[in-house]
C-alpha cells in the first residue's frame, strides 16, 4: 500500500493537475483504493453523474483512470487524520444527465480531432455565416455546459456566454475589413475569456468545440450523428437507425473510463 502510494505520488508530482478538470486541483482528494488524486468536487460529481445505466444507485465509484472500485472519497488529508465521503448514499440522482449529456462529456476525453469530417471551418469565418444567429446554440450551449460541469442549472453561464457572443456579433464595425482569421481569433478569445471562470481547465476544448458545432451550420441531432459517425462510436439511442454504411476509421478511445457499455468501439 505504501509502496503504492509512494508511486501514486511519482505520478502526481510530474501532473500536478486533476484528470477530470484538467486544472490544478481544488480540495485534494484520493479515491480509497487506488489513491488517484482528484479535485474534491471532481470526483464527487464523476461518482453522481457517471455510473454505470444499469445501476445508477452503486455505492461504489470507478476511478476514471484505473477503473478500480472505491467506495469512498479521502479527503483533507493533513498527514495524521482525514475526512471520508461515502459514495452515493444520498438518492438525489440526476434526471437531466441524459444519455446525449454523457456522450458529449465522452467527446472530452478523447483526444480532440480538429475538424470533423465535412465541416470547413474557414468557409464559416470567410463567407461571413458567423453574422447570422444560430437558433440551435442555447441548446447546445446549455447541454455542453451541462454536461462539463455535471450541474442542471446552467442558465446564468449560458446567457453569460450568448450574451457576449451577441454583442460581438451586433458590435462588429460596419464596412470593416478586417480578415476571417484575425475574426476567428477574435471571437474564440472572447468566447474562452467568458467561459474561462466556469470551464476552467476545458475551456478551450469547449471554444473549439463551439466553433464546430456553428460551422457545421447543422441542428443539434444531425451534428451528434456526423460527431459520433466521426469518433468511430456507436451509441444506442443517438446514432442507432443510421442506415449508411460503416465507417473505416479506427475508433478514438476514452482517455478517462467512463463505464463500459455505453460505447461500442467495433461501429
Ligand atoms: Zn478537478
Ligand atoms: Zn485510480
Amino acid at each position: 500500500m505504501e509502496q503504492e502510494q509512494e508511486q501514486e505520488e511519482e505520478e502526481a508530482k510530474r501532473s500536478d493537475s486533476c484528470p477530470i478538470c484538467l486544472s490544478s486541483i481544488l480540495q485534494e482528494s484520493y479515491l480509497d483504493q487506488c489513491f488517484h488524486k482528484f479535485c474534491y468536487n471532481c470526483i464527487l460529481q464523476w461518482a453522481k453523474f457517471v455510473p454505470s445505466k444499469h445501476s445508477p444507485q452503486q455505492s461504489f465509484v470507478k476511478c476514471p483512470l484505473c477503473k478500480r472500485k472505491s467506495s469512498s472519497v479521502v479527503y483533507e488529508y493533513d498527514g495524521y487524520s482525514f475526512k471520508q465521503h461515502l459514495i452515493n448514499q444520498d438518492s438525489e440522482t440526476s434526471n437531466f444527465f441524459t444519455k446525449a449529456h454523457k456522450y458529449r462529456l465522452q467527446c472530452y476525453y478523447v483526444e480532440p480531432g480538429n475538424v470533423i469530417g465535412d465541416i470547413n471551418i474557414m468557409r464559416y469565418w470567410k463567407s461571413y455565416k458567423y453574422r447570422q444567429p444560430n437558433q440551435w446554440l442555447y441548446s447546445w450551449v446549455s447541454r455542453e455546459i451541462q454536461a462539463l460541469i455535471q450541474e442542471k442549472d446552467v442558465d446564468i453561464i449560458v446567457h453569460h456566454i450568448l450574451g457576449v457572443i451577441d454583442s460581438w456579433r451586433r458590435n462588429e464595425p460596419k464596412g470593416c475589413k478586417i480578415s476571417p482569421e484575425l475574426k476567428q481569433e477574435e471571437f474564440k478569445r472572447m468566447v474562452a475569456d467568458a467561459a474561462k471562470p466556469f470551464l476552467r481547465g476545458r475551456t478551450d476544448r469547449f471554444v473549439n468545440e463551439l466553433e464546430n458545432f456553428l460551422a457545421s451550420a447543422l441542428n443539434i441531432e444531425a451534428y451528434d450523428k456526423v460527431y459520433i459517425k466521426h469518433l468511430g462510436w456507436k451509441i444506442p439511442g443517438i446514432n442507432d437507425g443510421n442506415d449508411e454504411e460503416p465507417e473505416e476509421r479506427d475508433p478514438l478511445i476514452p482517455l478517462l473510463s467512463f463505464s463500459d457499455e455505453d460505447i461500442d468501439e467495433t461501429a
